[in-house]
Formats: structure tokens, sequence, C-alpha cells
């Protein structure tokens, strides 16, 4: 085909999704923002309820650190990931000892908690990320309060080496790793995810092998990507993770600042998941998912606004707060007598999407430049 059409675009060397990715961390915005925050503070303590790995109920306090940050965001980056908006590549040893301090002095050494979870923008046990001799201090410092310890990381980081390290300071303890896709085309061309499903079942083996316990997260709609294919496609992974992990954490899709994903949809290419899309993937997982060992929790971070997960507006609380129970109960009953008139036009975009091939989605929200739209890949 000439060029001539138009069509195929104007001859010029594509642009890689590299480039778009690491574009937003150099503006002045960006910059002045990583460098307002004190490095001797984390980013935020919290505590929620929780189930421990016996199923037990408990609370759990979520510590989330300003670190030097993902080694693969620094190198690539997620196409969804707005963590490089918390890190900051002067953080010092000293910093991660003092925002550890500060996060028990504010939860008075995790008093009344039996769950601890660390996060780090990044692989917990990552040596360019984060001091080992920090690493250490927490892993065996929270062995000793007796607290469950979740740490998230990346699959190609789960090596030989530094998982006997870290089950030999903690043992039993979690590693959350962000799968977001069982589909190795999806990982590379939608989530820039940089490993891949084999390096991931080489991580569970490790992990397995050392007596840790794997939580697995799905990503719920990764960018270009339909309503239609997203549910289709979440509900085949759920039930192919759930039989090898302890845990599986669908995360539907919220909109971080300066990702690509913000970018599709401040131009109206994308729209976050609709809440009903979730419930849909709950019943239709339900059975399989009951057969194994295996916790799936859907948590739909910014439930019912417009950079989260959401429906109309007016049932939109309700189907959120149903989800949640779900996630502790496990009981379809939650979704009981559920309605409202917008299910109709989610079922008319997800049945397009099936029919239609408009590979960005048939939704309304999908309305962007005619012709990006038919050339999107
Ligand atoms: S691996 Fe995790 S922290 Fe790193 S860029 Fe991807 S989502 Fe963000
Ligand atoms: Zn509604």
């Amino acid at each position: 085909m000439t060029q001539s059409c138009g069509l195929m675009g104007d001859g010029e060397k594509p642009v890689k999704i590299h480039h778009l990715v690491k574009a937003p961390e150099n503006t002045p915005e960006s910059v002045a923002s990583r460098e307002s925050w004190d490095a001797s503070k984390p980013v935020t303590v919290y505590k929620t309820p929780e189930n421990l790995p016996d199923g037990s109920p408990c609370t759990a306090v979520t510590v989330i650190l300003r670190t030097k940050g993902c080694a693969w965001w620094w190198k690539s980056g997620c196409t969804f990931c707005g963590y490089f908006n918390d890190v900051r590549d002067d953080v010092t040893s000293e910093d991660m000892f003092s925002q550890w301090e500060e996060a028990k002095r504010k939860t008075e050494n995790f008093k009344g908690c039996k769950m601890v979870k660390v996060y780090t923008s990044g692989t917990f046990f990552e040596d360019r990320e984060n001091p080992p001799e920090w690493q250490e201090h927490v892993l065996r410092e929270t062995y000793e309060m007796g607290l469950h310890l979740v740490v998230e990381a990346q699959a190609q980081m789960c090596t030989e080496e530094k998982l006997a390290w870290v089950a030999e300071r903690h043992p039993g303890c979690t590693v959350a790793i962000g799968l977001e896709a069982y589909d190795n085309t999806v990982l590379r061309f939608h989530a820039n995810k940089g490993f891949s499903i084999r390096q991931w079942h080489r991580a569970v083996e490790l992990l397995r092998e050392n007596s840790l316990r794997v939580k697995t997260y799905l990503l719920f709609k990764p960018p270009f990507m339909s309503e239609g294919d997203a549910l289709e496609h979440t509900s085949k992974w759920v039930m192919e993770v759930s039989k090898i992990s302890d845990e599986v954490s669908i995360n539907p899709m919220n909109i971080q600042r300066g990702t690509i994903v913000d970018r599709l949809f401040r131009n109206r290419e994308y729209r976050p998941p609709w809440l009903w899309s979730l419930v849909e993937m709950i019943v239709r997982t339900h059975a399989d998912v009951s057969n194994t060992d295996c916790r799936v929790i859907v948590h739909p971070t910014a439930g019912g606004k417009t950079r989260g997960s959401h429906n109309c507006g007016s049932c939109d609380s309700e189907v959120v707060a149903a989800i949640e129970r779900y996630s502790v109960s496990g009981d379809l009953r939650e979704f009981t007598g559920l309605e409202c008139e917008c299910k109709k036009a989610w079922h008319a975009e997800i049945q397009s999407d099936a029919t239609l091939p408009a590979p960005m989605g048939a939704g309304i929200h999908r309305r962007g430049n005619p012709l990006d739209r038919m050339r999107a890949p």
C-alpha cells in the first residue's frame, strides 16, 4: 500500500510504547511534585480488615513507602502505572529506616494488627530499589513481631538466591506479583509488563520451593482493549491463575496521573471498566474458583468515580458495596436484586464488542478521532 492514502500513517517511524511511557516522568509538574515531598515520611499508612492465610479475619496495616522506585519503570515501565509520582532517585537508606520508624510510631508498633503489607512502588527485595540492610531489618522485625508480611515483586526479580534469602528471614510471608494478564500478547502490547508468563510460572515454582505464599494481581481492562474483551479474557485468566495461586486480587483499572492510559482517557479513547462487568466476571468464575483453595478478591479502587470502575452514577455505591462484600463472603447472593437501567447500555456495549470488529471497543466513551480509531491496533 502506498503512503498517500494516509490510513496507515504518514511513513514516519512509529513511536515506541517505551517512549510514550517514559514521557511524563520529566515534565516540570512531575519533577516539582516529586521533589516537594519529605523523604523521611512514608506516602501513607492505613489499616484495613483482612484475612490471615488460614482464613481468620484480622486487621492489616498497609505501609506505602517513598522509594527509588521500580527498576522496570526507570528502564521502561508499565502502561498504567503511576507509581513514578511517588518516587525519587535520591532516597537514602537512612530515609527508608526513618519512614519505617514513622509507620511504627503512627500505628503504635502495629497495635492490634496481625498483618502488615509493605509496598515500595516496585520490588521489595530488589537491591537497586531498596537497601538490602533495610530489607533485612523489615523482614526480621515483622517476623519477630509475629506479623504476617506481604511484599510485592516483579516476576523476573524472584530469583532462586533472593527468595531463599527472604524465606530465611521471614518464613512463610506472601509475595504478591503483578501478573496483570495471563497472556503474553497482552503482557507485551497492552501492559508493557517486562516479563512473560513463563517467567511468572518460574517465580511461582521458586516461591513454592521456599514455602512462601503466592498472591497474584490481575488487571481488569488494560489499555487498548474493549470492555467485552476484558470480560472474556479476565474471566479465563482468573480460572487459570487461581489453580496455582494462594490468592488472586483483581484490580479493575483506575486511571493514575501521567500514564499512557491517562492519555487515552483524556482523549476519550478509554473508559474504566463498568462495575457490571466485574459482577458478570465474578458470576462466570465463581463455580471454578470455589473448587480451588484460592481466595479471589475484587477491589474496585476509586469505584464509582470517573477515573475508577463505574456505572451510571446512581447505582454505583450499591454495586461497589456488593462487590466488596463478595470479596469477604464469597457468596453470590450478595448480588441478588441488584438492578439499574444502565445495565442495558452495558449489555449492549459488551454485545457489540463481541460482534463488531472495533479493536478499541464500541462504547460511547471511545469516541476520539475516527481515523485514529480505525488505525488502532
Ligand atoms: S512493574 Fe509494577 S511498579 Fe514497576 S512499572 Fe510495572 S506496575 Fe509499576
Ligand atoms: Zn446504573
